[in-house]
C-alpha cells in the first residue's frame, strides 16, 4: 500500500457496509488519488498543508477558502455559496435576485426530502432524493430514516423550520467526535413529529414507512472533544484512532476534512514507512504542536 498521498483535498466517501453492525470504509481522494483512510486506522498518521489553496470552482489560486473549497470571487458570485444554500427559507429566486436563476431551477425547483438522523441527537435535515446516504454519512448520523418528500427545496426547508421547533436541525460536533450516539427509535420519533404537523402542504407528501438506516463508522477510539486545526508548516499527527463524518479521530481532538477542501496537503502513513522509526520519537512534540481551535466548527452543516 501507498504510504504518502500528496496534492489538494476533497472531502471523504464512505461505502455501504455488506451488512448492518459492519463497519463502513472510507476513502480520501487526495490529489485525484483515492487514499483508503479507513484501512490507516491504528496506524501513526502525520499530515501537513503546504499552503496552497485552489478554487474547487474556477482552480485559481487563493490565499483563503471560502464556503469550504471556493475563491472569493466564485464564493460572492456563485448561488451554491448563497446563505439561502445554508437556509432553504431565505431563498429568494421570487425576488428575480438569485445569482444563477438556471442553477437554481434545477437545483432548487427540484424534488428534495426531510430526514431525520442521529448524530450526536435527534436532529431534522434536508437533502435531495438518493443523497441522503452521502449526506448522513457527511454528518456522521449513525441512524437515519427519510420523513417527506417535497417539490422544491425551498418547500423542504419550510417543513424543516416547522419540525424545527420541536427537534435541533444541528449536531453538537464535540459529543460527535468524542461519544457513540446513544440509538434512538427514529421511527417512533417520526411518528410523533409528523402528528404534530397539522396538514402537509401542497407539494409535500409522507415518505413510505420504513425503518431507520444504521450506519456503522471505522472507530476504533474517540477524540478528546477538541477541534484540530492545520495550519502550513505545523504537522498534526498522531495515531488514527477513528474516522466519523467528515472527521479524523486523534486522541489529542479531532480534525474535520471538510475544512481541507481545495488544500494541498501531504498524507504519510508513518507505521508503514521508513520513516517510522524517526517518528515515534517524535510524535509527542508534534502532537504538541496540533493547534486546537476555540470554538466554531459549525461549517460541518454545509448543504450538498
Ligand atoms: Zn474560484
Amino acid at each position: 500500500m501507498q504510504d504518502i498521498y500528496s496534492g489538494f483535498s476533497e472531502k471523504m466517501q464512505y461505502q455501504a457496509a455488506p451488512e448492518a453492525g459492519v463497519a463502513m470504509t472510507c476513502d480520501w481522494p487526495v490529489g485525484g488519488e483515492k487514499l483508503p483512510i479507513s484501512q490507516w486506522l491504528g496506524a501513526q498518521v502525520r499530515l501537513e498543508f503546504t499552503g496552497a489553496i485552489h478554487c474547487c470552482n474556477c482552480g485559481q489560486a487563493t490565499k483563503r477558502s471560502y464556503s469550504q473549497g471556493y475563491c472569493y470571487n466564485c464564493f460572492k458570485r456563485l448561488a451554491r455559496c448563497d446563505l439561502c444554500m445554508m437556509a432553504p427559507t431565505r431563498c429568494h429566486y421570487d425576488k428575480g435576485t438569485c445569482r444563477e436563476p438556471q442553477w437554481g431551477e434545477s437545483f432548487c425547483f427540484a424534488p428534495h426530502l426531510v430526514y431525520l438522523a442521529n448524530s450526536s441527537d435527534i436532529k431534522v435535515g434536508i437533502t435531495r432524493p438518493g443523497q441522503e446516504f452521502t449526506r448522513w454519512t457527511d454528518q456522521g448520523a449513525e441512524q437515519g430514516l427519510v420523513i417527506l418528500y417535497t417539490d422544491t427545496r425551498q418547500l423542504a426547508g419550510a417543513l424543516e423550520a416547522t419540525l424545527g421547533q420541536w427537534v435541533s436541525d444541528r449536531s453538537n460536533w464535540r459529543k460527535l467526535i468524542s461519544e457513540p450516539a446513544t440509538p434512538i427509535d427514529l421511527r417512533v420519533q417520526a411518528d410523533a413529529l409528523l402528528s404534530r404537523l397539522a396538514k402537509l402542504p401542497t407539494g409535500a407528501a409522507l415518505a413510505p414507512s420504513q425503518q431507520p438506516q444504521q450506519l456503522t463508522y471505522p472507530v476504533q477510539g474517540y477524540a478528546s472533544p477538541k477541534s484540530l486545526k492545520l495550519k502550513a508548516g505545523e504537522a498534526v499527527e498522531g495515531e488514527l484512532l477513528g474516522i466519523r463524518g467528515q472527521y479524523l479521530l486523534f486522541a489529542q481532538g479531532a480534525l474535520n476534512v471538510r475544512n481541507l477542501t481545495s488544500m494541498a496537503v501531504t498524507i504519510t502513513n508513518l507505521s508503514g514507512s521508513s520513516e517510522a522509526k524517526l517518528s515515534r520519537s517524535t510524535t509527542e512534540s508534534a502532537s504538541n504542536r496540533a493547534q486546537s481551535v476555540a470554538d466554531d466548527d459549525s461549517q460541518m452543516e454545509l448543504f450538498n
